[in-house]
């Protein structure tokens, strides 16, 4: 299993590290339009390999180098400095994106490759990757709200004291400032949420409950204040969705895919089961009203983003 890493800055080296730790990999390329930087990073990655999987890591100085890959991460492009939201870094991406695309498309098999978009923001950079890749949308898979579901599901297990990995809840939407909780399919174990809150007397709510969404939603902002950039939950996640399509799991994960046809399509995070194909049509949960209606407004901000690029 070949993948290749595109943009390797902060983000792009956490993704490698923890690709290199899956053990799922027999080689990582690097690529890097700072080609001093990849050729570092793929020295101190090769040297941390010694010590675990056998994996061959190397820095490639032009898209010739990706050729063979099964799998394509892009990390590339503008970060947020503090006080940036995502969508402030859309016009210099969207010109990294087309930059990187139609040069990774020429030198990949189309009818093989997977593509996963970290770059933000997010599900705009997912919807122009699909659309310059021209690959089938179910290949083009955004890490989303993982991340976003993850940090939700630590700050449950902390309130509820429960394991994360007896968390069922998801964070849906926009990878960015309008994402929201999905309470309502929210299960702890095999028990709604709201029964697991009454048997184990652990009250949530409505305020606490709002109070953990603001949490979640602004956990990037707080991490980019005290540390400059967030790099360890995305590389997780990324190596995460990695794992689960190279060994084909077909677990739910709320990733990112270009969903709809005309003035409805759009890329936002949903269930969606992910295996060796790809990621599967979304799988819609439950939803209050309101719920629902934060799912809309997502949907037409992304779109409206998608639509100001003029792509
Ligand atoms: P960084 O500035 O540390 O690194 C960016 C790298 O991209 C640099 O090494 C730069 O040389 C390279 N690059 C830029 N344009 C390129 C091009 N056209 N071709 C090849 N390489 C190019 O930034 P970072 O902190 O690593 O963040 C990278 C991206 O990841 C940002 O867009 C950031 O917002 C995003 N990010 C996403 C998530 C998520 O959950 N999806 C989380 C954190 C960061």
């Amino acid at each position: 299993m070949k993948i290749a890493i595109i943009g390797i800055g902060t983000v792009g080296s956490a993704v490698a590290t923890a690709v290199k730790n899956t053990g799922f990999v027999h080689e990582i390329v690097l690529f890097d339009r700072d080609a001093i930087r990849a050729r570092a990073a793929a020295e101190d990655l090769g040297h941390a390999a010694s010590f675990g999987f056998d994996v061959k890591i190397s820095a490639v100085s032009n898209y010739r180098g990706i050729r063979g890959s099964d799998i394509v991460i892009i990390s590339a492009g503008a970060n947020q400095k503090p006080g940036e939201t995502r969508t402030d870094l859309l016009n210099k991406n969207v010109a990294v994106i087309s930059d990187i695309v139609p040069r990774v498309m020429a030198n990949v098999d189309p009818k093989h490759v997977r593509i996963i978009v970290v770059t933000n923001p997010l599900d705009v950079m997912v919807m122009l990757t699909q659309k310059l890749s021209k690959l089938p949308a179910s290949r083009v898979i955004g890490t989303g709200t993982m991340l976003d579901s993850a940090r939700l599901r630590t700050i449950l297990s902390r309130q509820l004291s429960v394991s994360t990995q007896s968390i069922n809840a998801y964070v849906l939407g926009e990878h960015g400032d309008s994402s929201m909780v999905n309470w309502t399919s929210a299960t702890i174990g095999a028990v709604a949420l709201d029964d697991f809150c009454r048997q184990m007397k652990t009250p949530l709510p409505a305020t606490t409950r709002a109070t953990i969404e603001h949490r979640v939603r602004n956990a990037a902002y707080e991490i980019i204040q005290g540390r400059g950039a967030t790099w360890d939950g995305i590389g997780a996640a990324a190596a995460d969705l990695l794992r689960c399509i190279i060994n084909n799991e077909h677990r739910i994960l709320t990733v990112s895919c270009v969903n709809g046809a005309g003035a409805n399509m759009v890329a936002m995070s949903l269930p969606r089961v992910v295996g060796a194909d790809g990621a599967s049509a979304p799988i819609m949960p439950k939803m209050s009203a309101s719920e629902s209606a934060a799912l809309r407004k997502c949907a037409k901000i992304i779109r409206k983003n998608y639509d100001s690029i003029g792509k």
